[in-house]
């Protein structure tokens, strides 16, 4: 199902407003890039803007123009609530239910401000007034760089915007590798650089600037956590509480460990099961059309897209991963032919 309430939002946006752009729990280079961009583009057309996450964003993205002015939910309280309580219309970016806000899902659903949606998941809950809801679409970050097109502002963009576009859309696809095979989002790759930014720099500062224990950490998931399950074509990797301490864990540090389960020869499905503040955070991913929305949606009351999923349970780590292995079963035929 997509939404594209373009024209509604359009005329909505035709008077100054305090916008708050929100985005999801745990925020990625697409939360953050799609909503920094977003917030530079409302600026130009003389709104008042303020970006919000519910907690912190990892280290490598605290380059990106415009980061120092985020406020986080758990640290900045008081000023979220106040941004919450004056903002006329609030934008949610990069996922499409309140409950990802945790705490402050409260305050943004009991606020009378217009609730706009931007985002490229499956299934969009109902609470927003206006959506743009497309998800065969690479990342959020697109989605806005379609937004600002469909407003004919395209002149609008700059290196701020751009690079703020680029960083979502690299670190949702896994470097232009998944979930990206659309024309569209090559040609607007290339209108990125036109505009002056510098791609091979800026994946630099993404992806090669891990700390010694963060690289560590993965090659103790590979090494020492990692469980292949040849039969249900499915691997997966435990962390608990007490590794991610051993390894001085950091937010972000285990960003793309999953990747490296499913980069196995016909392993189809992969899963990160991390107990982190008193959850069990899970991170699915799969291959070809074996959808890990719904295998989380169905199992673990999480989802996000076909090949990429996430949930968080309050069971044990032992008991989440048991449950895990005696739903595999079920899925067996499913796991062994994903590409027919
Ligand atoms: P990741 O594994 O990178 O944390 O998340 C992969 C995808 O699943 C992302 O698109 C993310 O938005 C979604 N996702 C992660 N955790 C949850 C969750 O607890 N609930 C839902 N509905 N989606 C999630
Ligand atoms: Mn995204």
């Amino acid at each position: 199902m997509e939404n594209t309430d373009f024209l509604n939002i359009a005329e909505k946006l035709s008077k100054p407003l305090q916008i708050l752009i929100t985005t999801h729990t745990n925020p990625d280079g697409d939360a953050i890039g799609s909503s920094l961009a977003l917030s530079f583009y409302l600026k130009k057309k003389n709104h008042t803007v303020q970006v919000m996450a519910p907690d912190p964003f990892p280290d490598f993205l605290a380059w990106m123009p415009g980061h120092e002015d985020i406020l986080i939910f758990s640290k900045d309280k008081s000023e979220c609530i106040r941004a919450i309580e004056r903002a006329d219309l609030i934008i949610a970016a990069d996922f499409n239910n309140f409950s990802r806000l945790n705490e402050a899902a409260v305050l943004v659903r009991q606020s009378k401000a217009v609730k706009v949606l931007i985002d490229h998941h499956l299934f969009a809950s109902d609470e927003f007034d206006y959506k743009i809801s497309i998800s065969r679409i690479s990342s959020t970050s697109e989605l806005v760089y379609n937004f600002i097109e469909a407003m004919g502002d395209l002149i609008l963009l700059d290196k701020n915007i751009a690079e703020c576009i680029y960083a979502g859309i690299i670190t949702d696809t896994g470097s232009l590798s998944y979930a990206c095979n659309y024309v569209n989002t090559y040609m607007i790759i290339a209108e990125l650089i036109r505009l002056g930014i510098d791609g091979e720099h800026l994946h630099r500062l993404i992806y090669d600037t891990y700390s010694e224990s963060r690289l560590r950490l993965l090659g103790y998931s590979i090494s020492d956590q990692l469980v292949v399950l040849p039969d249900y074509h499915t691997a997966f990797i435990t962390l608990s509480s007490a590794d991610l301490l051993k390894f001085n864990h950091q937010i972000g540090d285990t960003e793309g460990v999953v990747n490296y389960a499913l980069s196995i020869k016909d392993i189809n499905l992969a899963a990160l099961f991390m107990e982190r503040d008193g959850v069990v955070k899970i991170s699915f991913r799969s291959k070809g059309n074996f959808s890990v929305d719904s295998f989380a949606r169905e199992h673990f009351n999480g989802g996000g897209h076909r090949n990429a999923s996430g949930a968080n349970c309050e069971t044990s780590l032992e008991d989440t991963v048991l449950k895990f292995r005696q739903i595999l079963p079920l899925y067996q035929s499913k796991l062994k032919s994903v590409y027919s």
